[in-house]
């Protein structure tokens, strides 16, 4: 029978396919009998997993600095140590062998095994030492996951077109999702500006999270619609509901066409002021898209994907070749290449931060806190951007500011750099703009002293209504808080916007807000002169733009931002259209 679930739409589109239930972290561990001939290679594959999480260890042993306490490296033995104990690969194989499971099947067995026997012991110290063996069996199963993307098993082809359903998904794993041609995907828990769904938004997959229990619902293989726009799951529909969405695919398809002839128009409002749009990029395919969609620039290039799915450092020729191909494939328009923003929801594997998530990473050392702490991360991405400013006009843009030494901090490495390049002869662009995102409140608060050392403000909306409300992005239960349009969040954009006009530093946004049409209006009102959103969106916010009187919006801003009458403040809202 036909039912629907509902949750919070973060990825918009409309997919119909076969439901694909996916357990957390083990995004391979089914329970797939494997082949008498795949017998051996399965048996190799899981030792060469084995060694292959070893290395990693090894080499993140390796790189712990000297003052690092001497607990993080005896863990790290402690890993090692469980790695080439054979208790942990000895029934694996057998089960291999005898049974025929897979290699990630028999290993999570395993540990289920293993972690009985330490819930079992009196001592509450041990007891919790199954966190230890959790940990090295994903870094396993992680491996073994990674192997299985060149490999077109009975999993991989059914992940072709199907829509999958998890707990949670990690960025680095809708990354992954790609590769498999998935239509669409469910998570139990998530929020709209996590940086799964902004991959998702970037990746066109439509999404839907925080439906909880979803997995109990739904069938493995049963046919779902998820309706990304309004997050809304239906399950096992009939056949006028079917239709019904299939006409709503065809009706997307032909807006999407109209749209499609504001490419080359100009971003002016109706009373002819014009408007800076431009495009948020991530992946090389969105390159492309910015310029297809026409984008004035580039205001927001997240340069994490750079460091994801991998355990070694991104070298300054792999920074240097990515920003090559970006300032190539947009051609002649401005790019703003933000340093990388490791950290908070976006995780990357631990080798490469020499660190461990932490138990409140929004607020650790995320950002440039981490590229200040971690220079080897950082600089050879700084070296790359510096050297790509040869080749068109580059901006460089640092995230989670919160201090003003900071952003003076960055300014000097850039200017060593350039001392470096100037007298060896490499090319570079003297003026080159560094600035800064606007996304924790101090910084918009006192964003007249970051005005003094920033040559550019982007507001980050994303992070600037996750700590200015205290709601955690990726939590789906504050997800009812998360409200751009909050009165207090308008006030600290209003104030940044303020402090840019009156020192004359340009204000960009750059968070989801600047991509959702209905702050548009508002933002204009505000005196908002550039907006940078996803290329997927940036037809329809350039629609709205072009049919905004500019000054009709600023009158009723400027009185919702004065208002302390929630409902005289909604009125306004309404009236801004
Ligand atoms: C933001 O915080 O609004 C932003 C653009 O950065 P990110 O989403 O990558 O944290
Ligand atoms: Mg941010």
């Amino acid at each position: 029978m036909t039912f629907s679930l509902h949750g919070v739409a973060v990825s918009g589109g409309i997919a119909i396919g076969n439901a694909y239930i996916i357990v957390h972290d083990e995004f391979e561990v089914r329970d797939n009998l494997i082949e008498p001939s795949q017998i051996d290679a399965e048996v190799v594959r899981l030792h060469a997993a084995i060694d292959a999480t070893a290395s990693q260890l090894r080499a993140m042993r390796e790189k712990i600095p000297a003052n690092t306490p001497s607990d993080v490296a005896a863990f790290i033995d402690t890993y090692l140590l469980m790695l080439t104990d054979t208790t942990l690969s000895d029934e694996p194989i057998r089960m291999i062998r005898e049974r025929r499971h897979n290699a990630a099947f028999a290993l999570r067995n395993q540990r289920d095994a293993i972690v009985a026997v330490f819930e079992q012991m009196d001592d509450p110290y041990l007891q919790t030492r199954h966190d230890d063996v959790d940990h090295v069996v994903n870094r396993i199963l992680r491996t073994l996951f990674r192997d299985d993307l060149t490999r077109t098993d009975e999993n991989t082809q059914r992940m072709q077109g199907a829509i999958l359903l998890a707990d949670d998904l990690a960025p680095a794993d809708a990354l992954l999702m790609q590769h498999y041609g998935v239509l669409g995907f469910v998570t139990e828990y998530g929020g709209p500006t996590s940086h799964t769904s902004i991959l998702a938004r970037s990746l066109g997959v439509p999404g839907i999270v925080g439906v909880h229990h979803a997995r109990r619902f739904v069938h493995d293989g049963e046919v779902l619609i998820i309706d990304g726009n309004e997050g809304v799951v239906i399950g096992d529909p009939d056949q006028r509901t079917l239709n019904h969405y299939r006409r709503r695919l065809d009706e997307r398809l032909k807006y999407v066409a109209k749209l499609n002839k504001l490419k080359r128009a100009q971003c002016v409002t109706r009373d002819g002021v014009a408007i800076e749009l431009q495009a948020n990029v991530e992946l090389p395919t969105d390159f492309a898209a910015a310029r297809e969609v026409g984008a004035s620039g580039v205001g927001l290039y997240r340069t994490e994907f750079l460091y994801m799915n991998r355990v070694d450092i991104p070298t300054e020729d792999e920074h240097f070749d990515a920003y090559k191909h970006l300032v190539e494939t947009v051609r002649g328009v401005p790019v703003t290449i933000r340093t990388m923003d490791i950290g908070g929801d976006k995780q990357v594997d631990p080798a490469l931060t020499n660190r461990a998530k932490g138990a409140n990473p929004a607020l650790g050392l995320r950002a440039i806190r981490l590229g200040l702490k971690e220079p080897q991360l950082f600089v050879p991405q700084v070296r790359a951007i510096i050297k790509a400013s040869a080749l068109g006009a580059v901006r460089m843009m640092i995230p989670m500011l919160s201090h003003i030494d900071e952003a003076k901090q960055v300014r000097e490495i850039v200017r060593s750099i350039q001392q470096e390049f100037k007298s060896g002869g490499v090319a570079f662009d003297p003026g080159m703009l560094v600035g800064g995102m606007i996304e924790v409140p101090v910084a918009a608060i006192y964003a007249d002293g970051f005005a003094q050392v920033l040559d550019f403000f982007s507001i980050g909306t994303n992070d600037l209504i996750q700590y200015a409300i205290a709601i955690d992005r990726v939590n789906d239960e504050v997800n009812y808080l998360y409200d751009p349009l909050n009165p207090g969040v308008l006030r600290l954009i209003a104030m940044t916007i303020k402090a840019g006009q009156k020192a004359k530093v340009p204000v960009a946004m750059c968070g989801e807000m600047a991509g959702d049409v209905r702050c548009t209006r508002m933002l204009l009102g505000m005196g908002l002169e550039a907006f940078s959103v996803h290329p997927a969106i940036l037809l329809e916010i350039k629609r709205v733009i072009s049919d905004t009187e500019l000054q009709h919006v600023r009158s009723i801003a400027e009185k919702a931002l004065k208002t302390t009458d929630m409902d005289r403040f909604k009125d306004l809202l309404q009236q801004l259209g």
